[in-house]
């Protein structure tokens, strides 16, 4: 059996080392992908904490690019050689959900990084690809279209699916990681005036050079001073961290028939949120959740970003090789340095 190097952990919370491991199997109906770029998200993180639990070993990574190595028998649609990338949520391809193309939400799903060994490796396997495998252009660089895989889809899908943000609406972008750099940037892109909330001063300061407006520093009085910048609240707010008090504040600086979009996942003690729900009545607030984006949606966010409308790429902090992949995961840990989305470059 062939091997391939691979960036692995044994052990909740230790540094993930590179290694030699067993290729994958291509599946029947799916394809293996040569890995070029994956991104480090804080999705990976919370797994390599235990958060979510994964089987050890594990091999992280769902946000990434390449080219297709090879094509299962049941395949129609994908070719080896295509310059691919894939949503890190795969449907199964045949429930009533991925027919529908809400794939995101399929019961059966499978996640590369979560569910199986993931893109931190030369090759990952992705079962149902004429489902879940989407085409790059030709001008979308794999760096780029790792980096837009996870965090800059989610908050795509979030602004225009439940946000439906509108020119002129203010946004309140409540953390500005990876994914609420992106918000920042769709929502201002989108024409919508943006308050940028965050504990880091090195985050808010990237927010504002992306085009948020107003910035505010993370702390108890966030919701009363987004209701009074804005003279009342924001039609759309999105908590992007995912913690009890952000996903509290960002129900609670909402103007009426204002829309919060859940986007950071709830995980342990955050999981259960206490939500103002008499506000949400009286307010008539719309409560939404975003679980990543399915490949049907996906051509759309590509025009966009091939026209150069969306610049993804922007928010690419560093890149790194794979055997700094460990490294870098477990720097999540620490705030950070940098601001953007960390990017493995494979060779
Ligand atoms: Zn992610
Ligand atoms: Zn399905």
């Amino acid at each position: 059996m062939n091997e391939m190097r691979a960036v692995q952990y044994s052990e909740y919370g230790a540094v993930p080392t590179l290694v030699s491991v067993a290729e994958p199997h291509c599946p029947p109906d799916g394809v293996l992908i040569e890995v070029r770029a994956t991104g480090v998200c804080r999705s990976d993180w919370h797994a390599w904490q235990g958060h979510d639990p994964v089987q050890l070993p594990h091999v992280p990574g769902h946000e990434f690019a390449g080219r297709i190595a090879e094509v299962g028998p049941e395949v129609t649609r994908r070719q080896v050689g295509e310059r691919v990338t894939v949503p890190f949520v795969c449907g199964c391809g045949r429930c009533e959900f991925c027919l529908a193309g809400d794939a995101q939400v399929c019961p059966q799903q499978t996640q590369p990084g979560f569910t199986g060994p993931g893109s931190f490796a030369e090759l990952v396997a992705i079962p149902a690809a004429d489902l879940n495998v989407v085409p790059l252009p030709d001008s979308v660089e794999f760096v780029t279209a790792a980096s837009l895989g996870c965090r800059f889809a989610t908050a795509y899908r979030a602004l225009t699916a439940h946000g439906r943000v509108q020119r002129d609406d203010w946004v309140a972008v409540h953390g500005c990681g990876g994914v609420g750099l992106s918000a920042v940037m769709i929502a201002t892109t989108l024409g919508a005036r943006v308050v940028a909330i965050d504990v880091s001063s090195v985050a808010l300061l990237r927010a504002g050079e992306l085009g948020a407006e107003v910035l505010v520093a993370g702390g108890d009085d966030v919701t009363s001073r987004v209701v009074d910048v804005t003279n009342g609240g924001t039609q759309v707010s999105v908590d992007a961290v995912g913690s009890t008090a952000t996903a509290l504040a960002s129900v609670s600086c909402l103007r009426p028939r204002g829309r919060h979009v859940q986007i950071g996942l709830l995980q342990g003690r955050h999981s259960t949120p206490p939500l103002p729900m008499d506000r949400v009545v009286a307010k008539e607030l719309e409560i939404h959740g975003s679980h990543g984006m399915a490949a049907r949606d996906y051509p759309a966010l590509l025009e966009l970003v091939d026209s150069r409308v969306l610049r993804p790429d922007l928010l690419v902090g560093q890149e790194v090789g794979l055997d700094e992949a460990g490294a870098a995961l477990a720097a999540m840990s620490q705030p950070a340095i940098r601001a953007g989305i960390t990017v493995v470059r494979l060779n």
